[in-house]
């Protein structure tokens, strides 16, 4: 939701002028800032940030154990070789981020503690507008630009999503949101229980294992992992070697995509194997006890939802040694000393962890306007994921759900200063994509298929997001190896793109 405290505020204290806004100091907007300041040196930008200091996810995110699913030779960026494990703790990711604003000279073209409220559009002036708050005076701040970049993510940062359970006002223990979680919070001892299976939960319940009494991972229905050593074979021997990292980087990131490329087309070729496979792996790690059936046996096919990771099997892990326990079912209600399950089961808990996910947020939950009228997103249509009809002088970074996000901010990053390159050389103060004559027949669809992609973020946000045509142009596919080779190539001539 824009925050209207923000609409209310009075006339800002100062106007910056800039050639780009970044929108976030995420690895979206660290990568942002990085591709300006080396592709186009003479660019003026500056990036806005709400959190007092990059990184966006990896900052916000401080639960025990906290860690990437995806591995950092992918997720990391392409021009910055990554040199630790493949699956990174969130401070080692925070650590590269830093590296990358350090040896790039970014940190003072970012504006930290400034919380964006309004987007303005003006077409007289071929110019946005846009009021933060800066959180340290309280002051609004105004900066103007030609061309906005939207690096906001996909959540609300201030907030996990959770759901309303009857009786969570009974219950006398804690109820804490592993987006929130509490400094210094001590579960030593304690009955834990971490409600959802997604990559969240899958990390917190082995970390907290040992520690805690008992952790109990309640789901009300099973998630895909895959699991594997902590290590990319090829990085280990070509490091043997003496090989240079940028090297070993580069040559992982293709070995990596390589497989996870056969691995995808797998999973739509032969849902069937693929499924059996990944269950012979968890049966293998938690032991003759658990009930890999009920517990690890998703009903939809893999890749539906992102499988999350799973180094060194820590999870199952846990489970097979009995620190932790998985328990498939519904929540009838919470009570005083913990959840009462459908069942019959019921779960005594001192601390309840919910892991059931976001708030998704749209442009940052700012409120846009195009020229003083309010902007309706979900009218749009997106050209690739990246622009929107109607909506001019803007991208915005989403990433990838079976690859790492990473990947396609930095293709995105190429397309913004290609595209900023040609308004130049036309001599052009705005572009804008449209539906051309042979699109009007084309079926307007919804952001994504969920025939395709599930999760409930996203479901739930469906109806505040734009919409997609059934050509390549005019969707943003989740195919990394199509759009690799697609993106670079982009015709900036084509009737899809108007200039003015
Ligand atoms: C726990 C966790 C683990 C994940 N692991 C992986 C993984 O391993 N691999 C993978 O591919 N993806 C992973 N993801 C998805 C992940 O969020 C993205 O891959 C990536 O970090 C997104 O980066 P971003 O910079 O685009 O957005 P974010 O990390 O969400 O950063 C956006 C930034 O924009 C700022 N912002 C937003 N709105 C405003 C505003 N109005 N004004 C000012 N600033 C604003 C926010 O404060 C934030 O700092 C994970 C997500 C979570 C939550």
């Amino acid at each position: 939701m824009p925050d209207t405290a923000i609409l209310d505020r009075p006339a800002p204290v100062t106007t910056e002028h800039f050639d780009v806004l970044i929108v976030g100091a995420g690895i979206s907007g660290v990568g942002a800032a990085y591709h300006l300041r080396t592709q186009m040196p003479d660019t003026r930008f500056v990036v806005l940030e709400a959190q007092e200091t990059f990184g966006g996810t990896w900052w916000t995110h401080k639960y025990p154990g906290i860690r990437s699913d995806s591995d950092l030779h992918t997720f990391g960026y392409r021009f910055k070789p990554w040199r630790g494990t493949p699956i990174a703790t969130a401070e080692e990711i925070r650590k590269y981020m830093g590296e990358v604003i350090e040896e790039n000279e970014l940190g003072p073209h970012i504006r930290y503690r400034h919380r964006i409220g309004t987007a303005a559009w003006s077409s007289a002036e071929n110019l946005w507008t846009l009021d933060a708050v800066d959180a340290a005076t309280g002051a609004t701040r105004r900066f103007t630009g030609r061309f906005l970049y939207m690096c906001q993510g996909y959540y609300r940062h201030e907030e996990g999503y959770t759901p309303d359970w009857p009786g969570m006002d009974r219950f006398q223990g804690r109820i804490v949101h592993p987006q929130t979680w509490p400094e210094g919070l001590d579960y030593a001892g304690q009955r834990v229980v971490v409600i959802g299976s997604g990559a969240t939960a899958a990390t917190v319940v082995p970390a907290m294992a040992g520690r805690a009494a008992h952790v109990t991972m309640l789901q009300r229905s099973p998630t895909y992992f895959r699991t594997g050593r902590n290590a990319i074979e090829i990085a280990e021997q070509l490091r043997k070697l003496g090989i240079d990292e940028a090297w070993v980087h580069e040559v992982s990131r293709r070995q990596i995509l390589h497989d996870q490329a056969a691995f995808t087309r797998r999973t739509f070729e032969e849902p069937e194997k693929v499924r059996d496979e990944l269950l012979a792996i968890v049966r293998s790690h938690v032991g003759p006890d658990c009930d890999v059936e009920t517990h690890f046996s998703p009903s939809y096919r893999p890749w539906r939802q992102r499988i999350a990771f799973i180094p060194n099997a820590d999870l199952f892990k846990a489970v097979a040694d009995g620190r932790a326990s998985v328990v498939t079912d519904e929540i009838e209600t919470f009570d005083e000393t913990g959840i009462q399950l459908k069942s019959g089961q019921h779960l005594d808990a001192d601390l309840v962890l919910t892991a059931t996910g976001f708030h998704l947020n749209v442009l940052g939950d700012i409120a846009f306007t195009l020229d003083g009228k309010p902007l309706d997103f979900h009218q749009t249509v997106t050209y690739r994921g990246m622009m929107f009809t109607g909506l001019p002088n803007m991208v915005w970074v989403f990433g990838y759900f079976r690859a790492s996000w990473t990947l396609r901010a930095d293709l995105v990053g190429d397309f913004v200063c290609k595209l900023l390159r040609h308004m130049q050389a036309k001599g052009a103060q705005r572009v804008e994509v449209a539906l051309r004559p042979e699109d009007h027949n084309m079926p307007i669809l919804p952001w994504i298929d969920p025939e395709n992609f599930n999760p409930g973020y996203l479901m739930r946000g469906m109806h505040l997001l734009p919409k997609r045509g059934d050509k390549a142009e005019w969707q943003h596919n989740q195919d990394y190896w199509t759009e690799k080779d697609q993106i670079p190539v982009i015709d900036l001539d084509d009737a899809a793109f108007r200039y003015g």
